[in-house]
C-alpha cells in the first residue's frame, strides 16, 4: 500500500488523530500551514469527491462540520479547501479536506488571488454550461 493516507488509516504511519468514525477520520497535517491545520479524509482510498459513495460523503462532511467549528473556535477563521484530483493541484491522491486557520499576514488571500489574472475567461457561456451540467 503506497498511499500515505491509507497507511495512516491502517495505523502503519502514525498521525495525531482527532476523530474517527466508520468511514472517516480527522488528523493533524504533518506539515501545517498554520497552527491547527487539520485534514478530514474518507477511510477508503478515493481520489476525488465524485468517486466516493454518498455515505462516505456524508460522514466526511459531517466530520468537517464538527471539526471546523472546533478548529475555528480555538484557532480562528478557518479556510476549508479540497484540491479535487491531481489536475486540481492535489498532491496526495486520496480525498482530503483541509481546515486551515487563517492569520493576519499569512500570505493567503481570496480564491481569486490563487489564479493568474491574465488567464481568466471574460465570461462563462451560461447556456452551454447549463446544457453540459444537465447531462
Ligand atoms: P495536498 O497538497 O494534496 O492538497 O495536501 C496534502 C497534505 O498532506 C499536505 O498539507 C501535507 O502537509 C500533508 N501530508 C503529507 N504527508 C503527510 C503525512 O505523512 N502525515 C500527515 N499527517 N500529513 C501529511
Ligand atoms: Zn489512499
Amino acid at each position: 500500500m503506497s498511499c500515505i493516507f491509507c497507511r495512516i488509516v491502517s495505523g502503519d504511519i502514525k498521525a495525531k488523530m482527532l476523530h474517527s468514525t466508520d468511514r472517516a477520520i480527522a488528523f493533524m497535517d504533518a506539515f501545517p500551514l498554520a497552527p491547527g491545520h487539520t485534514l478530514v479524509i474518507p477511510k477508503a482510498h478515493k481520489k476525488r469527491i465524485q468517486d466516493m459513495t454518498p455515505q462516505e460523503v456524508e460522514e466526511v462532511f459531517v466530520m468537517v462540520h464538527r471539526m471546523v467549528a472546533r478548529v475555528d473556535k480555538v484557532y480562528g477563521a478557518t479556510l476549508v479547501a479540497v484540491h479535487n484530483g491531481e489536475g486540481a493541484g492535489q498532491e496526495v491522491p486520496h480525498v482530503h479536506v483541509h481546515l486551515v486557520p487563517r492569520r493576519e499576514g499569512d500570505g493567503a488571500g481570496p480564491i481569486h488571488s490563487m489564479f493568474d489574472s491574465k488567464d481568466r475567461p471574460e465570461t462563462t457561456d451560461v447556456d452551454g454550461m447549463q446544457e453540459m451540467l444537465r447531462g
